[in-house]
């Protein structure tokens, strides 16, 4: 047990990697309120939590430094989520996330005899950086890389959040690369180190649900995640 645990606790600690860059990959969501629910069910913490191993593998693999925010999903406080990263020492935080649709595209069906809603209607990627950020422009500028990465892997964004409805609204800095303008995201807002929140994909759209859970497709984000992290670290240096 004692062997357990301390093996445990050195998976909580940072990687050594690249100098001076560490990156603070956050789990979206807690157990108490895991964020969306996909068309099966599967409540979005789950997602969130196996990209961001998926994601930490590949920046193992490639000698980056990382240090996982909300292993456990039990960080309740937004605030505390950046504010954890800054004492890790994090030079860049990503909260990873999975999309939905506003209730207006949802349609109800039933999967293995419970009801749940789902939409077709969009499908894709979309990152997020808020101008309030103090790092706005390496922020952008990291979202840029990880979008060019997707991109290249074959993956399109989704700019539903752009539309001109309730709930939305969000204006595009890039809409090939699918980089929204969020300013008041509170993980984006009260990092002090450059942030960008990553909707990986829409889990409440039941064709690109199995997708979205599967090694390739999170593969691919952890590709194009890696190498945005292993740029932004060269600038640091
Ligand atoms: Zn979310």
């Amino acid at each position: 047990m004692r062997l357990l645990a301390v093996a445990f606790l050195l998976l909580l600690l940072p990687r050594p990697g690249l100098a001076g860059c560490l990156i603070a990959l956050d789990i979206g969501h807690h157990r108490e309120a895991p964020g969306e629910v996909s068309a099966r069910g599967v409540p979005e913490l789950v997602f969130n939590a196996e990209l961001a191993r998926r994601v930490g593998w590949e920046l193992d693999r490639r000698g980056i430094a990382w240090t996982l925010i909300n292993a456990q999903g039990d960080v309740t406080e937004l605030a505390e989520r950046p504010r954890r990263a800054a004492q890790a020492g994090a030079s860049l935080f990503l909260s990873l996330h999975h999309d939905s649709v506003q209730d207006a595209y949802k349609t109800e069906w039933v999967w293995q005899g419970v009801p749940r809603a789902h939409s077709e209607v969009f499908s894709g990627f979309g990152l997020f950086v808020s101008g309030r950020n103090p790092q706005m422009e390496e922020s952008e500028t990291v979202a840029r890389a990880i979008g060019d990465g997707l991109i290249a892997a074959g993956l399109g964004p989704s700019l539903h959040h752009a539309l001109a409805v309730e709930g939305e609204n969000r204006p595009l800095l890039d809409a090939g690369r699918g980089i929204y303008r969020f300013d008041d995201l509170a993980v984006l807002r009260q990092a002090a180190m450059p942030a960008v929140l990553v909707e990986a994909g829409i889990i409440v759209n039941r064709d690109d649900e199995p997708v979205i859970a599967s090694e390739g497709y999170r593969a691919a984000f952890a590709r194009a995640i890696a190498t945005a992290a292993h740029a932004h670290c060269q600038r640091l240096n």
